[in-house]
C-alpha cells in the first residue's frame, strides 16, 4: 500500500476514505484511525508495516498493526460504540448530505457530539480520529447550509407556482364569465350543455330553456346603450333569484340567455321559465338616483327536454326554434319543443 500524499482541495476525511474504498477495508472506526495515522505519519515502521498488508488486508491484520501503534486503539467502550455507529452511517454519507435534512442533522449532531466527548477526556482516543470527526462535522455543517439554501429556493419556487397556479386558475375562471351580467358565458354554457350527453349524467333528465329580451332593439333606441346595459344585469339577476341557487344560468348572447335543469321533469321545467317570465315582466325598471322611469321588460322562451333531443346542438336547436315559435306568437310566452312521438296528445300542435 502507497501512503498518500493529501490532495489539495480534497480534505483528509475524503482521503481516508478513498483510501480504504480502494483498499477494501472496511468502515470500522479504529481502520479510519489507522489509515488516517498512516497517511500523515512520519513514523517509518507503520508506514513500512502497514504498506506490507497490501491490499484487501483481513481486520486481525489491520488490528495488529493497529494495536502497535495507536495507543488507544481499542478506546473505551461508549466510544468505541459511538464510533461504530458513526461508521455504519459513513458509508452512506454522501448520500445523506444529498438525501435527508433531518437525517443530516442527527448525523453532524452525532459526529459533534462524539468530538467533543473526546475532547473532554472521556475516553482515550488519538488527535487522528478527533480531527477527522470535526473534519466531518464541519463538512457535513457546510452541506447542511447549502442543503438548506437548495430547500429555501424550493419553498420559494412552490410559493411562487402555487401563485400562479391561483392567478391561472382567476384567468380560467374569468374566461368563462360575462363582464356584463357575471353570469357564465357561452363557453361555459357550450361545456355544460355538452356535459348533460357525455358519461354519468346522460342517463338523467335535463332540460334546456332558452330565453329572449323582447323589443331589446326598441329599448335600446329609447333608453340608450348604457340604459340597456343595466338592464340586462338586472334582468340577470332577476332570472338568478327565480331559480335554486345552483341552477346553471349564462348569458349567450346579446339579450339571449339560458338556462340548464338537472334531474327535473318536463312539469317542473315549465314551472320554472314561467316563474322567470312572470318575475320579468313584474320587476318595474326604475333608476333611483336619476328618477329615469323605464316601465318593464318581458322576455319570451323556448324548452326543450335533453331526452327528446340527440344532443348539445340538436337540443339547442330544437329549443331555440321554441323561442322562435313564441316570438311569432305575440312573444312573452314559453313554447315547448314537443318531440313527433310524444306520448302527450296535450301538447300535440
Ligand atoms: P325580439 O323581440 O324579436 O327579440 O326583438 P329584439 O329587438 O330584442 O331583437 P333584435 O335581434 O332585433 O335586436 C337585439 C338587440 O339587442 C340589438 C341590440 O341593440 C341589443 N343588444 C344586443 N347586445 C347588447 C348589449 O350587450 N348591450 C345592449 N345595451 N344591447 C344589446
Ligand atoms: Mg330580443
Ligand atoms: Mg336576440
Amino acid at each position: 500500500m502507497d501512503q498518500l500524499e493529501n490532495v489539495d482541495g480534497i480534505d483528509p476525511a475524503s482521503t481516508v476514505i478513498v483510501k480504504m474504498r480502494e483498499q477494501g477495508i472496511s468502515s470500522l472506526p479504529r481502520n479510519y484511525e489507522l489509515v488516517y495515522q498512516f497517511l500523515n505519519t512520519s513514523n517509518a515502521a507503520l508506514i513500512r508495516e502497514f504498506s506490507a498488508l497490501g491490499s484487501r488486508p483481513t481486520q486481525s491484520q489491520l488490528d495488529e498493526v493497529g494495536k502497535k501503534y495507536l495507543p488507544h486503539h481499542h478506546g473505551a467502550s461508549t466510544v468505541a460504540q459511538t464510533r461504530e455507529r458513526i461508521s455504519d452511517e459513513m458509508q452512506g454519507v454522501i448520500k445523506l448530505v444529498k438525501q435527508d435534512q433531518s437525517a443530516l442533522r442527527k448525523y453532524s449532531n452525532l459526529l459533534g457530539e462524539t468530538s467533543s466527548r473526546m475532547s473532554d477526556g472521556e475516553a482515550s482516543s488519538s488527535e487522528a480520529l478527533r480531527g477527522l470527526l470535526k473534519v466531518l462535522s464541519s463538512a457535513t455543517g457546510d452541506t447542511m447550509e447549502k442543503g438548506g439554501a437548495v430547500i429555501h429556493q424550493m419553498i420559494e419556487r412552490t410559493k411562487e407556482m402555487a401563485q400562479l397556479k391561483a392567478e391561472l386558475e382567476e384567468y380560467k375562471r374569468l374566461a368563462t364569465i360575462d363582464p356584463i351580467t357575471r353570469l357564465s358565458n357561452r363557453r361555459a354554457f357550450d361545456e355544460r350543455l355538452s356535459a348533460i350527453y357525455d358519461g354519468q349524467q346522460s342517463g338523467m333528465h335535463h332540460a334546456l330553456i332558452v330565453a329572449d329580451i323582447d323589443h331589446f332593439k326598441t329599448f335600446n333606441d329609447t333608453y340608450g346603450h348604457q340604459v340597456g346595459d343595466r338592464v340586462l344585469s338586472v334582468a340577470a339577476a332577476i332570472m338568478k333569484s327565480a331559480l335554486d341557487k345552483d341552477t346553471f344560468i349564462a348569458r349567450t348572447g346579446g339579450e339571449e340567455f339560458a338556462v340548464i335543469l338537472h334531474g327535473i321533469s318536463l312539469e317542473q321545467a315549465i314551472g320554472t321559465a314561467e316563474r322567470i317570465r312572470l318575475a320579468i315582466e313584474a320587476t318595474p325598471l326604475k333608476n333611483h338616483h336619476d328618477g329615469l322611469d323605464c316601465g318593464s321588460i318581458t322576455m319570451s322562451f323556448g324548452l326543450c327536454m335533453a331526452t327528446d333531443a340527440t344532443g348539445p346542438e340538436d337540443v339547442y336547436r330544437k329549443a331555440d326554434a321554441a323561442l322562435y315559435e313564441s316570438k311569432g306568437s305575440g312573444r312573452n310566452q314559453l313554447k315547448i319543443h314537443i318531440p313527433k312521438t310524444s306520448r302527450w296528445p296535450f301538447f300535440k300542435r
